[in-house]
C-alpha cells in the first residue's frame, strides 16, 4: 500500500483521484490547490459550467441529492478522497460508501451531523456540553409556537436544511411569529415543508469563524476572523478579530471540541458568537468557510490550500499570517448569463489588493459572483480598501 503521503501522476494508473460534491467558488480553489500538488480532480455539480468544473480535469452534473446517482458517478470514478463542498449531498450515502471502504472529508458522520442543523446541535449542546443559544425544533404551527414561546422573543427561525439565510427570520414582536413560520416553509434548501429550530437571539459584540484544521500533525487553528453577515449571508470578513486571550481561549476549547468530535481530516470553520466573556457555539462547516475567502490574501497557506494539504496527509508544520486583512463578497442583483465586470484597472491599482471572479454562468436574483481581497496595516484599513474597490467595480449585466 502506498504510504499516506504520496501523488500518483492524473490521467495514469497511478494517479491520486480526488472528487468533489460541489462545486462552487471554495471547491474551485480547493481543485486549483490540488491541481497544483498535481492530484486528478472530478468535480460534480447539479449544473453545467459551476466555478469548480471550469479548472477540474473532468465533471459530471448530478443532482447530488439523489443517492442513486451519486453512488453510480463514485463508483465510476473510483475517487481516493470524496470531498463535499456543499451541505446540500445525499449523506446516507456517503455513509454507505465510506463502510465500503471510500474516503469521506472529513468523515460521512460529520457530513451527515452538518446537513441538518439539528444534529449538529445536539452534538453540541446535549452531548459535548458547549454552550449554545436556548433552542427547540418544531414541525407544525402549533409546536412552532410552543417553541417561541419556550425560546422567547426576540428569536431566530431557521429551516434545520438550510444555509445562507433562506428562510431564515427574526421574530421581534408577536406579529411576526406567523410571518417567521410562512418564510421557513416556503423559502428553505427544499423549498417543501420542514422542521425548523427556533433559536434565541443572540445580542452578540461580535461573531467569529475559527478556521481549525485536523492534519495528520494534529490540530491548528487559524487568526480569527471576523465577518458582518446581512440577511444569513456574509457581506464582509476580516482577520484577525481582535480578541481577549481568555475569549480567544474558550473559542479554541469549543473548535477542539466539536471538531474531535466530528473527526477525520481537513479544515472546518467554527461559527460562534462572543457576548463580553462568554463565547456561545453557533454552527460548524467540516469545509472551507466562505467568510474564510480572506485567507486568500491574509496567509502563506489559504483555507483551500491547508484542506489540501489535510486531505493529502501532507504536514502542515505552520502557517505565516502576513497581516491584517479583509474580504468583500461581490453579490450581484439581477438576471444575466453574460455578466461583465469593468473598471478593474481601478479596482486593483492599490498596493497588496487581490481579486476573484468565480466565472458563475448565470444569475437569477441575488449571487455572490466574486470576492475583493485586501492586506493592509490594520483591519480597519483593509476593510475601508475593499469597500473603496467594491464602489469602483463596475458591473453590467
Ligand atoms: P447561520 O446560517 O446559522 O450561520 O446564521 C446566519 C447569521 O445570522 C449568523 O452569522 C448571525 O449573524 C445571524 N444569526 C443566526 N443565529 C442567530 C442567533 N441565534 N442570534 C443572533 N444572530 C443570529
Amino acid at each position: 500500500m502506498a504510504s499516506l503521503a504520496s501523488i500518483g501522476t492524473p490521467l495514469s494508473s497511478s494517479a491520486t483521484r480526488v472528487l468533489f460534491c460541489g462545486a462552487g467558488e471554495l471547491g474551485k480553489e480547493v481543485i486549483i490547490e490540488m491541481m497544483r500538488l498535481g492530484v486528478e480532480t472530478i468535480a460534480v455539480d447539479r449544473y453545467p459550467n459551476a466555478p469548480g468544473m471550469q479548472v477540474a480535469h473532468r465533471s459530471h452534473v448530478i443532482n447530488m441529492l439523489d443517492g442513486e446517482a451519486l453512488r453510480k458517478v463514485i463508483e465510476l470514478e473510483k475517487p481516493d478522497y470524496i470531498v463535499p463542498e456543499v451541505e446540500a449531498i445525499a449523506t446516507p450515502t456517503l455513509v454507505e460508501l465510506e463502510k465500503e471502504g471510500y474516503n469521506v472529508i472529513p468523515t460521512a458522520m460529520a457530513t451527515r451531523l452538518t446537513m441538518n442543523r439539528e444534529g449538529i446541535r445536539r452534538l453540541a449542546a446535549e452531548e459535548l456540553g458547549l454552550k449554545t443559544s436556548p433552542y427547540k425544533f418544531a414541525d407544525n404551527i402549533d409546536e412552532f409556537k410552543a417553541a417561541v414561546e419556550f425560546v422567547g422573543i426576540p428569536c431566530v427561525v431557521k429551516p434545520v436544511m438550510s444555509s445562507s439565510g433562506h428562510g431564515q427570520s427574526t421574530i421581534k414582536t408577536d406579529a411576526d411569529v406567523e410571518k417567521a413560520w410562512n418564510i421557513s416553509q416556503n423559502e428553505g434548501r427544499t423549498g417543501k415543508a420542514s422542521r425548523v429550530i427556533v433559536e434565541g437571539f443572540v445580542p452578540f459584540d461580535y461573531e467569529i469563524t475559527m478556521l481549525t484544521v485536523r492534519h495528520v500533525g494534529g490540530t491548528s487553528f487559524l487568526e480569527p476572523v471576523g465577518h458582518h453577515q446581512v440577511n444569513g449571508d456574509y457581506q464582509e470578513s476580516w482577520q484577525p478579530q481582535p480578541m481577549d486571550r481568555t475569549v480567544l481561549d474558550k473559542a479554541h476549547d469549543i473548535a477542539k471540541k466539536i471538531t474531535d468530535a466530528l473527526g477525520g481530516r481537513g479544515i472546518f470553520g467554527v461559527e460562534m458568537f462572543v457576548c463580553g466573556e462568554e463565547v456561545l457555539f453557533s454552527e460548524v462547516s467540516p469545509r472551507p468557510h466562505d467568510t474564510g475567502m480572506v485567507t486568500l490574501i491574509s496567509q502563506d497557506l489559504s483555507e483551500f490550500a491547508l484542506h489540501a494539504r489535510a486531505i493529502l496527509g501532507l504536514p502542515i508544520p505552520n502557517i505565516a499570517f502576513r497581516g491584517p486583512s479583509a474580504s468583500k463578497a461581490i453579490v450581484v442583483n439581477g438576471n444575466s448569463d453574460k455578466v461583465r465586470f469593468s473598471n478593474l484597472d481601478k479596482v486593483l491599482e492599490i498596493p497588496d489588493t487581490g481579486l476573484r471572479l468565480f466565472g458563475k454562468p448565470e444569475l437569477n436574483g441575488h449571487r455572490r459572483m466574486g470576492v475583493l481581497l485586501s492586506r493592509s496595516t490594520s483591519v480597519e484599513k483593509a476593510l475601508e480598501i475593499v469597500k473603496q474597490m467594491r464602489n469602483n467595480i463596475k458591473i453590467d449585466l
